[in-house]
């Protein structure tokens, strides 16, 4: 047998198993740091440093300082303690100032690595202990790198069992690779702003030789990331005005009339919103808007208004809701706005009977129905649109890049999207997340809503809060309890809501057994109907729902909303809920139930209790949880490791020059390195 091996340079695309000392064990570690390829180690960024940085002549050292001392050995020895029968090694090390005692405890290998007259690094603190000395330090030779003493020292992420001080000689040892990481700013660019090179940047980052090459590093890395994420939103941006969406002309007759008829007096915020979208859809270039307003705010109003619109010019429109049940209430609402103009609205859901759905489906594509409400249903394959103008779409996190994509190809020209969204979407996340996206803000509520009063709950007062309950149902009100998902297993929260409503009904409200009901996302359509219709009667009570099913739902004579295991939603999240109640004539409450009593987690939802802002909830859970909390990491498929979304200067000049490359090279058809780069980005823009 020959022995053929092929050999070639280590690569950055290697597997980290390749690389020694690296276990299988120690593989599915790194792989739970998302870490696979000697690219990702090297893209594993520090999160902070200890500073190890200054050398201290050792008569300068201190009692109780932490310091770095540079010194030669000049005794070293070892034995053991008389007492605890410990291994003690000893050295002692001098420098041109004096010299200082080290000591290190049962590590007795010290004495055979470590020689008299060998320099060494030490950092650690020192005691006064007759005279000073300094107990079980780092240290390091000398002669060798510096790696774990002597300069700013990075600390990672860890896992359990993968300290910083195992991960600190494997990504020094690649750290030569990565000359190979692409460049992929322009040069021009890069001369420009004298931004460090990319290799440059991640070594340092890594290994920084001084604190201002560590700034410049950091700098280079936080530009390199807006600067992609905001050539990825102006590209999808220009994209989209590229194409030619259908022209529906304002008409202020039509406008005027939608108004006329409405049963309230739209709130300024309403109106303004209304007219950026009317003027939108006026325009050839496909809108992309964003409607983001507090529950109850009034967006459903607004939207129908340019379903109106569509309508009148001739044009189809579709409302696609992320539950049956909003489907259903939407569908409601819109016809109840638009029957007195004639116009059809038809509703479609996944358990719409087939028998229905065909004269529906033949209906949209000869144009005979106007408006479709509904569903994914909506976006299945045989669906066809004869002149779809208008889509518009009710919480857009739950309908991805790929369903916008299926909506598009249903009618000859691109429809224009409008997006409803009571997430509230802080201004420098607007400009990066949602670079591509136009926003109009719904500030406003209308008249008459009732603030609700929110209360944390803990364990110790939930009788009484059943008691305040107890009253409100005595009163006529209705309740909504909301239940967490607790376990993974679990994944529509059908168990933990179910488990409640057992409670509730055996322990709690005994006398109330009847009137207690359950709604959750494996109820067939038909029973949730049911269940729908006897809480609109008042017949139910208390109404147990899982946070799955939102509950979207509009009660006006329901005053309290009652949240189990607060501390796991968002802020945001907690304040949509909170936006369920006080819609009618009747004071409303908030109860938030938390087991949690660390003073974190208290002053937390605290906030949910002084801030009645949903925009202001949304900014403290971004900056106390981070993104994915909020958003939905996965959703979006990114996170910034370097940048921060909250530096407005940062993600203005990135978008500057975002647009510069842009102007020059639209397509990128130049710089296949940065194009590449974006790709990451495919599933949070459309690109194409
Ligand atoms: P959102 O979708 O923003 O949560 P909706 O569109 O469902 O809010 O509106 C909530 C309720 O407020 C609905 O019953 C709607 O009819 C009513 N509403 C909307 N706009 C106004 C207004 N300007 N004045 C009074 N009531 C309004
Ligand atoms: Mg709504």
């Amino acid at each position: 047998m020959s022995r053929l091996h092929v050999v070639r340079d280590p690569s950055v695309d290697d597997p980290v198993a390749n690389l020694p000392g690296v276990s299988d064990k120690t593989e599915a570690k790194l792989s739970r740091l998302g870490i696979a390829t000697i690219r990702d180690l090297l893209l594993f960024f520090p999160r902070r440093y200890e500073d190890f940085s200054t050398i201290t002549p050792i008569a300068f050292v201190r009692p109780g300082v932490k310091t770095t001392v540079r010194g030669r050995i000049y005794d070293i020895g070892a034995h053991q303690t008389k007492y605890k029968k410990m291994a003690l090694t000893e050295a002692v090390l001098g420098d041109d100032s004096g010299t200082l005692r080290v000591v290190w405890f049962n590590q007795p290998w010290l004495v055979k690595s470590l020689q008299k007259g060998d320099e060494i690094f030490v950092a650690g603190e020192a005691d006064l202990n007759g005279g000073l000395v300094m107990k079980n330090p780092d240290h390091e030779k000398v002669s060798l790198r510096p790696q774990n003493v002597a300069r700013l020292v990075p600390i990672y992420r860890e896992t359990e069992g993968l300290t910083s001080k195992w991960l600190r000689p494997k990504i020094q040892r690649v750290l030569p690779m990565a000359d190979q990481l692409d460049e992929f700013l322009p040069a021009e660019l890069l001369t420009r702003r004298s931004l460090m090179g990319r290799a440059e940047a991640v070594r340092q980052v890594h290994y920084p030789a001084s604190a201002v090459r560590l700034d410049r590093a950091k700098e280079r890395l936080a530009f390199e990331e807006m600067f992609v994420l905001q050539v990825a939103a102006q590209m999808a941006k220009r994209a989209r005005k590229a194409r030619s969406a259908p022209v529906v002309p304002f008409d202020e007759p039509t406008a005027r009339g939608f108004v006329k008829a409405l049963p309230f007096k739209l709130t300024n915020a309403q109106r303004v919103a209304a007219w950026q979208i009317l003027q939108d859809l006026a325009c050839p270039e496909p809108m992309n808007r964003l409607l983001e307003g507090d529950v109850g705010s009034g967006k459903t109003v607004v939207a129908a208004m340019a379903m109106h619109h569509a309508a009148h010019a001739g044009f189809q429109s579709v409302l696609l809701a992320p539950t049956e049940i909003l489907a259903r209430q939407h569908a409601d609402v819109v016809e109840g706005l638009l029957r007195p103009f004639g116009v059809t609205v038809a509703l479609l859901l996944g358990s719409t009977p087939a028998a229905q759905r065909e004269p529906m489906r033949e209906a949209l594509g000869s144009g005979g129905i106007a408006i479709a409400i509904g569903t994914h249903a909506l976006l299945e394959e045989g669906i066809r649109f004869q002149r779809l103008g208008l889509c518009v779409v009710d919480e857009q996190h739950r309908f991805g890049v790929q369903q916008r994509l299926a909506l598009r190809g249903k009618s000859e020209r691109p429809p224009h999207f409008l997006t409803m969204t009571a997430t509230p979407i802080p201004r420098t996340l607007g400009l990066t997340l949602y670079g591509d996206l136009d926003i109009s803000v719904i500030d406003e509520l209308p008249v008459g809503r009732q603030p609700v009063e929110t209360r944390l709950v803990k364990p110790e007062e939930r009788d009484e809060a059943y008691g305040f309950v107890r009253g409100q149902i005595a009163a006529g009100r209705q309740v909504f309890v909301i239940c967490p998902i607790i376990q993974e297993s679990d994944k529509l929260g059908v168990r933990s809501a179910t488990a409640e409503l057992e409670k509730l009904r055996a322990e709690v409200f005994p006398d109330l057994a009847e009137r207690i009901a359950l709604i959750h996302g494996r109820l067939k359509a038909a029973q949730r109907e049911a269940v729908m219709a006897r809480v609109q009667r008042g017949e139910v009570a208390i109404l147990v729902a899982t946070s799955v099913v939102e509950v979207g739902i509009d009660v006006p004579n329901a005053t309290v909303m009652l949240i189990e295991g607060a501390e796991r939603f968002g802020l945001a999240q907690l304040h949509q809920f909170r936006g369920r109640v006080g819609r009618g004539a009747h004071a409303a409450f908030c109860l938030l139930f938390t087991d949690l009593e660390d003073p974190e987690n208290l002053q937390r939802l605290q906030a949910v209790i002084t801030h009645r802002s949903g925009f202001e909830l949304a900014e403290i859970d971004l900056r106390l949880r981070g993104m994915g909390e909020l958003y939905g990491e996965r959703q979006h498929g990114f996170d910034l490791k370097v940048a921060d979304l909250f530096d407005l200067q940062l993600v203005r000049e990135a978008q500057d020059e975002a647009q510069r490359v842009l102007d020059a090279d639209p397509t990128l058809a130049h710089d296949p390195v940065l194009r590449r780069h974006l790709t990451s980005y495919r599933r949070v823009f459309a690109l194409d």
